[in-house]
């Protein structure tokens, strides 16, 4: 055990240093590590008519496409694109050589068919596991290792089944953990009210893969695959979008923290005043509920009472949308005033006046 705390400490220790001076002679660039769960030898979880692997990695790859799209600065990386197999600490070491801002892991979750499934998502953060629920579902995902040769050797005696093994997962810097449960909690959010999911909240449990990578990370086991609806949402090309989309917007709300974090940092590193932050390029939410090739008189009886509207001309088409904020949770509590006079009503981005698409 004494050198597992010595290695834990050296990993936490040396890793700290480096966010807690995001201004200080730091590139701009930001990292975002997108890691699909699972791949090739090992399917993950098996519903009735998919498989885990197959649907982290659409949601994967739609969402670093999202982020790759609207965020010049970002770079994104993936663990996988593709069906293949890679080890857990592969996937860590991908993060930490790239020296990642963020981890983001994306799951599904399961019971045994012999157990009623439930439904919904949560969310995980690194930590010692409150529930028994959360450490059946951490010992799940660790076992992946089993498939890697040399396991205990690479992850130093760690035993996926073995309750001990998790006692040293309630190391980790304050530093990242808040980041994590910020990011974690934007996240569930989102999944909940913007695709409308189950919510099981944010939880905490010990994810080896977590506890490899050196920066702020999340898991998120988007639904039950063991359950037929949430199964059926899971694989629709709809659903894997929007839980794409979902994530993308939570991702933007961190990302726009952690600019007016580093903003602060280092342009005004004494002050810390918050009128520092400019509001150009401020990216404003609005939503999106109806499109057409007319253009209408703002008390018309087409927007069914919604006003004031805001109109922009796209192409040739019109589109119009109601309501402005710069808050995520302010913007999806104006979505679901909307949704029941507009029920394909979505959320889209302004910066400076003009849509990003
Ligand atoms: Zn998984």
């Amino acid at each position: 055990m004494s050198t597992h705390i010595k290695v834990i400490f050296l990993f936490i220790f040396g890793g700290l240093l480096f966010p807690v001076f995001p201004g200080m002679g730091q590139t701009k660039g930001f990292t975002v590590v997108i890691d699909a769960g699972h791949g090739g030898k090992d399917p993950g979880a098996i519903g009735s008519s998919s498989r885990e692997k197959d649907i982290t990695l659409s949601v994967a790859k739609k969402l670093g496409a999202l982020i790759e799209k609207n965020h010049k600065d970002v770079k994104v990386i993936y663990t996988r694109k593709d069906d293949s197999f890679v080890a857990l600490d592969r996937r860590a070491a991908i993060a930490n050589n790239a020296k990642a801002n963020l981890f983001i892991s994306i799951h599904c979750n399961a019971v045994p068919k012999n157990r009623n499934s439930p439904q919904g998502v949560e969310t995980f953060i690194l930590g010692l596991h409150r529930s028994k629920d959360n450490l059946e579902v951490a010992k799940k995902e660790n076992s992946v290792i089993l498939l890697e040769e040399d396991y205990s050797q690479k992850y130093e005696g760690f035993n996926p089944q073995e309750p001990e093994s998790y006692i040293i997962f309630e190391f980790m810097s304050d530093q990242y953990l808040k980041q994590s449960l910020h990011l974690a909690s934007l996240v569930q959010y989102s999944l909940v009210k913007n695709s409308g999911r189950i919510n099981r909240d944010v939880r905490q449990a010990g994810f080896l893969v977590l506890r490899e990578v050196a920066m702020p990370s999340i898991l998120v086991e988007l639904g039950y695959i063991s359950n037929r609806n949430d199964e059926k949402y899971l694989k629709s090309a709809v659903g894997q979008n929007s839980m794409a989309n979902s994530i993308y917007l939570a991702f933007n709300e961190y990302k726009r923290d952690y600019d007016k974090k580093n903003q602060i940092f280092s342009n005004e590193p004494q002050k810390q005043s918050q009128n520092t932050i400019s509001s150009e390029n401020t990216i404003e939410y609005r939503v999106q509920f109806l499109t057409s090739s007319q253009k209408y008189e703002a008390n018309s009886p087409v927007f069914k009472g919604l006003s004031p509207v805001n109109c922009y001309k796209d192409g040739t088409v019109y589109k119009y949308t109601y309501g402005s904020a710069t808050d995520l949770k302010e913007i999806i509590t104006i979505l679901h005033e909307v949704q029941p006079k507009f029920k394909d009503a979505f959320i889209v981005q302004f910066q400076n006046g003009v849509r990003i698409k």
